[in-house]
């Protein structure tokens, strides 16, 4: 049974980049039959906080990712939380201390460091020489004596690996051009990110590590660890790196890239799910509009692209305004008016219903519907009264229009097609010039939704009123 899991670490709010990870492991999870599990990697102390961990199940699950173990859930192999998992660690990196496949390394972090310094300033690679491995009793019971604290370095024997990555193929490795013996617990007790991964790995019995491509230099480690602790490597695939409109990498201080931002702007999260798939992946044709349940029948690993792609958002607005006109006229309203509903607007609920309809296909994200709901609001600033309304033949115009309206003020749903067909032949003017003043009065624009569907909503008593309120401009 395949077993996968998403592995964040809580020190910000996730972003595009994480969630693709995301989303890839669920949908080769779920195509598989298989099971998709959360582990918050929390041994980072000073960075992770709990309102990132809270924040991204938060995020997870609104996107529709939720998870068949972990957080919350629990499951057969928690706690899912590494930072409650403490115990298990220890046991290991002991285990592999007394088996002396890791060792007690009393060199210091400023050796260390010269060591790295002069690599590069003689042109190897950073390498950690492994000096600590032959440190004599009485060298380790000075540096004892002298409070230095050992890490746990874990002992590479076999440096030469192959990786058969099922997104990049075969993988060669020479760890010994890379690094030394690497460390699997610091010098403050906390062990490493590649010893708990690779437990955690082991004992929730991944299967399928699906990752971004940072990680790949770290794999022929986590595969050595997993041997040398007896495990069997789950198989890995590295996925290749988003890159930022600017062609930098996505990164977590980039704000407007993570998910509370896409929710705060008013996104869909199956435009979200749909967008980042195609991060990447393609179905082998070139649809790019694919529903949620198309991107989980169709998902595939063997379509996941070896070569970078980039975050483009005009081209996840335009997506998600596709996602827009694809939602039925009710769900449409549903879903704007969950959004608005916090932002406290100033108008009627029944209002603000009727009239969402008429937006769903001119707009991309739900955040541009405060600006098209003023529409709503009967006080507002005209936009160029003098050309269009402050003339005497606007003046005669809606003079007309205001008398006309009374005619229809008894109707719900009057048709602005039968005003216009009346008004015509008492009208002195036409095109433009009748359209404009009319559009002005009533919505204080030159530009803005169709007037054929904003009056049934308005009505006409309402229209009335702004009407006259324009026509009060040639008193003043
Ligand atoms: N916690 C790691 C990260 O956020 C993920 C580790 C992994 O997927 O193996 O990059």
């Amino acid at each position: 049974m395949i077993r996968v899991r998403f592995a964040p670490s809580p020190t910000g709010y996730i972003h595009l980049g994480n969630v693709r990870t995301a989303l890839f492991n669920y949908l080769y999870a779920k195509r598989g039959g298989g099971k998709f599990i959360l582990r918050v990697e929390d041994t980072d102390r000073e960075r992770s906080k709990p309102e990132y961990r809270q924040a991204l199940m938060e995020d997870l699950l609104w996107m529709g990712l939720r998870w068949d173990e972990g957080p919350e859930v629990g499951g057969e192999f928690g706690p899912y939380v590494q930072s409650e998992r403490l115990a298990i660690y220890e046991e290991h990196i002991a285990r592999l201390i007394r088996e002396g496949k890791a060792y007690e390394c009393y060199v210091t972090e400023q050796e260390t460091e010269e060591m790295k310094y002069l690599a590069k300033i003689e042109k190897r690679p950073p390498r950690f020489d492994n000096r600590g491995r032959s440190f004599s009793r009485a060298e380790i019971d000075k540096r004892k004596a002298a409070g230095i604290k050992p890490t746990v370095r874990f002992k590479i024997e076999s440096p030469l690996l192959t990786l058969h990555d099922m997104i990049r193929g075969e993988v060669t490795f020479n760890l010994d051009d890379m690094v030394g013996d690497f460390v699997i617990r610091r010098a403050d007790g906390m062990p490493t990110f590649h010893l708990v991964v690779c437990v955690d790995d082991a004992l929730m019995k991944i299967t399928h590590v699906i990752r971004g491509e940072d990680h790949l230099s770290n794999t022929p480690k986590h595969m050595l660890l997993l041997g040398a602790m007896g495990y069997e490597p789950p198989a890995y695939g590295h996925l290749s790196l988003i890159n930022g409109p600017g062609g930098e990498p996505l990164s977590k201080r980039m704000e407007s890239i993570s998910i509370r931002a896409f929710r705060k702007a008013g996104f869909l999260p199956e435009a979200l799910c749909n967008y980042i798939a195609l991060l990447g992946w393609s179905p082998g044709d070139d649809r790019e509009i694919l529903t949620w349940p198309e991107l989980q029948a169709l998902f595939d690993l063997s379509r996941v692209s070896r070569s970078s792609s980039n975050y483009d958002p005009e081209k996840f607005s335009w997506l998600n305004g596709q996602h827009l006109r694809l939602l039925s006229e009710g769900d449409f309203v549903r879903r704007a008016v969950t959004f608005l509903k916090p932002l406290g607007l100033p108008y009627p609920d029944e209002e603000v219903a009727a009239i969402l309809p008429v937006f769903k296909d001119n707009v991309e994200h739900f955040d541009q519907l405060p600006e098209r709901l003023k529409v709503l609001a009967d006080e507002f600033e005209y936009e160029k009264p003098e050309l269009w309304i402050r003339t005497p033949a606007a003046k005669g115009l809606l003079e007309k229009a205001s008398a006309l309206l009374d005619e229809f003020a008894a109707e719900r749903m009057p048709s602005y097609e039968k005003f216009l067909e009346k008004l015509k032949p008492l009208a002195a003017v036409k095109g433009k010039d009748l359209f404009m003043p009319l559009r002005v009065s009533w919505t204080g624009r030159e530009h803005g939704p169709e007037l054929k569907r904003i009056f049934p909503v308005l009505g006409a008593a309402r229209l009335k009123k702004r009407t006259l309120r324009a026509l009060a401009l040639h008193a003043l």
